[in-house]
């Protein structure tokens, strides 16, 4: 897919405030410092479309843009667990898992790995949650260029293997980087044929 249009639409915290919108939309999310905002620029050909180095605590949006007045790209926060008092019980912000709950127009969400990183919990029981609540999804492995290619292999085997003790099979998944655009065809050729579906 060829990128003609990448406009910013709207920014917000409540799902409800989304855009009233039909158009297919695709959400980018993953810990804060993944490279979403990198690899977004990447994909959109624009320098500055989503903001890089987000400063912690800074107020966390859901933020819509329009590709090529036909889908939507959704830049949503960093996830993180929500403090639940008198509990122990981990969930995610609810403003997240709102999203994904009650925005049907959302097509497919890709989960950011940094890929140098061992499986971390927090992004195993965040996809856990996508798995129970029926929400499709791909892995987006970033930053590949900062390992060399037998390193990053590896890697990825491991993310596969301990993906496979949870799941029958391995999701969808694209290895990516924004300084080299490795994986930007793959991606856009992907949104692109489910576009046409
Ligand atoms: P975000 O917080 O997930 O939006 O992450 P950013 O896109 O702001 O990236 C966090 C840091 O990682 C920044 O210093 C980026 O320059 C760097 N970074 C992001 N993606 C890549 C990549 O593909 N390759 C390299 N070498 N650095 C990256």
């Amino acid at each position: 897919m060829k990128i003609k249009s990448a406009e910013f639409v709207v920014s917000n915290s409540k799902v409800e405030q989304c855009p009233n919108s039909a158009l297919p939309e695709y959400a980018f999310i993953g810990r804060s410092n993944v490279g979403k905002s990198s690899l977004i620029n990447m994909l959109t050909d624009r320098k500055s479309l989503a903001k890089t180095s987000a400063k912690p605590g800074k107020t966390q949006l859901i933020n819509h843009f329009l590709i090529n007045k036909n889908w939507h790209l959704v830049d949503l926060p960093g996830y993180g667990y929500a403090q639940v008092s008198k509990s122990t019980k981990k969930v995610f912000q609810k403003f997240i898992t709102a999203y994904f709950e009650k925005r049907t127009q959302m097509v497919c969400a890709f989960v950011l790995i940094d890929s140098r990183h061992a499986p971390q919990k927090i992004d195993m029981e965040f996809m856990q949650w996508l798995g129970e609540h029926n929400v499709p999804f791909c892995i987006i492995f970033t930053k590949a260029d900062k390992l060399k290619p037998k390193v990053l292999e590896k890697n990825i085997h491991n993310y596969q293997a301990e993906m496979l003790e949870i799941w029958t099979q391995m999701p969808e998944f694209f290895i990516t980087s924004a300084s080299t655009g490795t994986g930007k065809d793959e991606v856009l050729d992907y949104i692109e044929a489910i576009n046409q579906q």
